[in-house]
């Protein structure tokens, strides 16, 4: 039996969520990335609660997650029950235990009796309707969600609390993930593209236009996993819809390579679980997996190292980031995944990416906003962020790619400084880049100098609190010149006791420097 011992950031986090629930919060969201090791914190709480005679539940999305968590639960040595599908072919049923592991679609549709004292809901971002009906009525349950991307609308109205694990910039720094080599490739043109009722492209039509650059897909990825690894590599591919998926096996057999499809469509769990135990040995016969709408969730395959995303999104910044999950796993001999991108989401997303991996969630109720809101890649997104010439990420204050030795091209009189190497671009300094010239230290924290700016704001002005934050915006985005931070970025109040001297100096100077430009503009117009 292991020993279930807690790293020192999930013991911080297993003892904010028992701060909250002891304060009285009965929903709480659990946010932290994949790799954070939420399952652990969950039985550490677990084991405390049946040290107390307490129940508890805890609900996965699909029937293949059951006999997984049931797994580890029997690693550590927790007794439990399992409830999934028919009792009488279940050979884990035992009602008599005070932890049960439940599927959602029983959880839905059978009537379970007493509910338990304490309930955990794993990918609680999926958001099923009847269950949340359900457990709405639980008015004396507590309830803990899970989740790496809490960004389905309506969460803010359920969940009651939020506690954020280590951001995935920690994680990496930490080795708990690998990090990312992103490659810009060819992507479908998706304007004017049909769109579901929701916002979000059709599947149909997004797997109707990938099609015309599978030869692409292909080409590039021979090309690339023979630069980055010598030849073939562990592959999986987010594909939109069926057809597109069925299209690309074929193309990738003709080249000689082995991809299969796993989709809905599969006869039962039975022929996906054959397909993927396969994939999972070290020497697959299998090259890819192309999966379509299945593999974001739970899939757990650390060796894989390769990652092509096909499934373009105008909305669904959780789908891009569970996606780029799966290739982040670690496992020995792994220094880097590579990531393909032929949607543009890697373009599309890169703001919010980069705040994410750096800050975490803050608020539901903003974040919840981040599955709302429209983007498309833009040109100007793509020149900032990947070379020109090969198309992988390169750091914006970088001048020569580290991939192909591409240089930047010269603008003006600004002086060449070659940037830091690093080898995962999405970090904040890149996305949210000061104004040329503006050198400081503290211009890296984009969200301190936020405060700051709010702090010299409100201090300095008499003409209320509504003023102080358009001006500080003012300056803020005099700083960080066309960035896009998340919705609610401006909403919070100053802390000015948080104002570092260095940070304050500089909003002093970039006050005095857009008056005397005035000025000077007043001056001219006179
Ligand atoms: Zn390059």
């Amino acid at each position: 039996m292991k020993e279930l011992i807690l790293r020192p950031h999930q013991s911080h986090v297993e003892g904010q969520l028992r701060e909250q629930l002891r304060a009285g919060v009965s929903r709480i969201v659990l946010v932290a990335p994949t790799a954070f090791g939420k399952t652990e914190t969950a039985m550490f709480l677990i084991k405390l609660a049946l040290q107390k005679g307490s129940r508890v539940w805890f609900l996965v999305d699909r029937v293949t997650l059951v006999k997984q968590t049931s797994d580890r639960f029997r690693a550590y040595g927790i007794p439990h029950g399992t409830i999934q599908g028919a009792n009488a072919t279940n050979d884990r049923y035992a009602p008599e235990q005070a932890v049960q592991i439940i599927s959602i679609q029983t959880f839905e549709r059978r009537d379970l009796g007493d509910p338990a004292d304490l309930i955990f809901y794993d990918e609680c971002h999926s958001q099923y309707a009847e269950t949340l009906s359900r457990l709405e009525k639980y008015s004396k349950s507590k309830i803990i969600g899970m989740t790496a991307t809490p960004f389905a609308p309506g969460m803010a109205q359920f969940w009651g609390g939020i506690v954020n694990g280590a951001t995935v910039n920690r994680l990496l720094a930490d080795h708990f993930l690998t990090p990312l080599k992103i490659k810009a490739c060819v992507s479908p043109d998706m304007q004017g593209a049909r769109r579901k009722p929701g916002g979000e492209y059709a599947d149909e039509e997004a797997g109707q236009r990938g099609i015309t650059i599978i030869g692409d897909v292909v080409q590039t990825w021979i090309q690339q996993t023979q630069k980055f690894f010598g030849g073939p590599a562990k592959t999986i591919v987010f594909s939109p819809s069926i057809k597109h998926g069925e299209e690309l096996c074929r193309q990738f057999a003709e080249a000689g390579f082995n991809f299969q499809q796993i989709s809905y469509l599969d006869r039962g769990d039975d022929v996906r679980d054959e397909k993927i135990d396969e994939f999972r040995k070290p020497d697959s016969a299998i090259h890819g997996l192309v999966s379509c709408a299945v593999l974001t969730k739970g899939f757990d395959v650390p060796d894989v190292m390769c990652g092509i995303s096909c499934r373009p999104y105008r909305k669904s910044f959780s789908s891009h980031i569970q996606e780029m999950g799966r290739v982040m796993r670690t496992s020995p001999g792994k220094d880097f995944g590579l990531w393909l991108d032929h949607s543009g989401n890697c373009i599309s997303f890169a703001q919010d990416t980069a705040w994410l991996f750096e800050y975490g969630v803050d608020s539901l109720s903003d974040a919840a906003k981040r599955d709302a809101e429209v983007r498309e890649p833009t040109e100007k997104i793509k020149q900032t962020l990947f070379c020109a010439d090969c198309g992988m990420q390169m750091e914006a204050a970088s001048f020569v790619c580290r991939s192909c030795g591409w240089e930047r091209p010269k603008r003006g009189e600004i002086q060449i400084v070659q940037g830091e190497l690093i080898d995962f671009a999405h970090s904040i300094q890149e996305t949210f880049q000061p104004r040329k010239g503006l050198r400081a230290e503290c211009v890296n924290d984009p969200r301190a100098i936020w405060n700051a700016a709010l702090s010299y704001t409100s201090s300095n002005s008499s003409k209320g609190p509504e003023f102080a934050k358009k001006w500080a915006m003012g300056v803020w985005f005099g700083i960080y010149e066309g960035a896009r931070p998340p919705r609610g970025f401006f909403d919070g109040k100053a802390d000015p006791s948080k104002v570092q001297t260095d940070q304050w100096s500089l909003i002093e100077r970039e006050v005095q420097r857009f008056r005397k430009r005035s000025k000077h503009n007043q001056r001219r117009a006179a």
